[in-house]
């Protein structure tokens, strides 16, 4: 199917990145069954709210900062790179698609990116290193050094509108796909999980490669419960040997 394919989607969540030693979203011992995500609307109502999220972002980011690409990351940007793939969709904010060489305006965030950081008023640009030292040095949490609006990190959090553009982006490219790959993900947050269930009705031949089962399997024209890591590099040796 990877070897016919030119315009595939690859569909990617949390699980993709556990083999970089970033923890996952509901496997116990992931960052949320520790932590409970704190609402958009609670991070704006107070600045107690924000340094505690901002204290578990850092606390986060510490994890992510330092992972680098695994074998599914580079397995994907070698099947974009030999023109199989043609957009990566990504629940991830680890930016490690981007790490892995397929360039940036092939890969769609739909939850934003977590190695910076903007302002919610102007959409100014800010760095985490800049937030650290900020609420180190003040004790309380940033504010935009153009305009005084609240600085969050550039994800999406619960209860945040998705970004337009995004969504709208992955919807065309999973209309234009030939074949939707979902890879390490529950498809359990909805509306990303809406983007294979788009395709399905596209009528596109799905595949999801997830460790354990998912709630949309049963739509899927081949579903593989394993690690994606092994999976993805047999797939890669079998393209390189036809
Ligand atoms: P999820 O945690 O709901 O699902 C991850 C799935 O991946 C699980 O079903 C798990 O069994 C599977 N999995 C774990 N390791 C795997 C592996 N090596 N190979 C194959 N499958 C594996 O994640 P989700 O569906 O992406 O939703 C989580 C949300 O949390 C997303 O919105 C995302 O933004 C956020 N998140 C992102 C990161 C990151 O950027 N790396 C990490 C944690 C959470």
């Amino acid at each position: 199917m990877v070897q016919r394919a030119r315009r595939a989607v690859v569909f990617t969540g949390a699980g993709i990145s556990t083999e970089c030693g970033i923890p996952d979203f509901r496997s116990p011992g992931g960052f949320w069954t520790r932590y409970k995500p704190i609402d958009y609307s609670e991070f704006l109502a107070s600045e107690d709210t924000r340094i505690e999220a901002w204290r578990r972002f850092l606390m986060i980011r510490e994890t992510i900062g330092k992972a680098e690409p695994g074998p599914s990351h580079r397995a994907v940007a070698q099947l974009a790179e030999r023109g199989h793939v043609a957009t990566v969709i990504t629940q991830n904010i680890d930016g490690l698609h981007q790490a892995s060489g397929i360039p940036a305006q092939r890969i769609i965030e739909i939850h934003g990116n977590g190695t910076y950081a903007k302002c919610l008023t102007c959409g100014l640009r800010h760095e985490i290193g800049w937030v650290k030292d900020t609420i180190e040095a003040t004790g309380r949490p940033p504010r935009c050094t153009a305009c005084g609006g609240i600085v969050k990190s550039a994800t999406i959090s619960f209860g945040q509108a998705m970004p337009e553009q995004e969504m709208a982006d992955a919807r065309a490219a999973t209309l234009n796909a030939d074949l939707f790959i979902a890879i390490g993900s529950s498809l359990q947050v909805f509306p990303a999980a809406g983007f294979p269930v788009l395709a399905k009705q596209n009528r596109t031949p799905m595949v999801i490669l997830n460790r354990e089962e998912t709630g949309l399997d049963g739509l899927a024209d081949l579903v593989i419960h394993a690690d994606s890591g092994p999976v993805l590099c047999a797939v890669m040796d079998r393209i390189r040997a036809a």
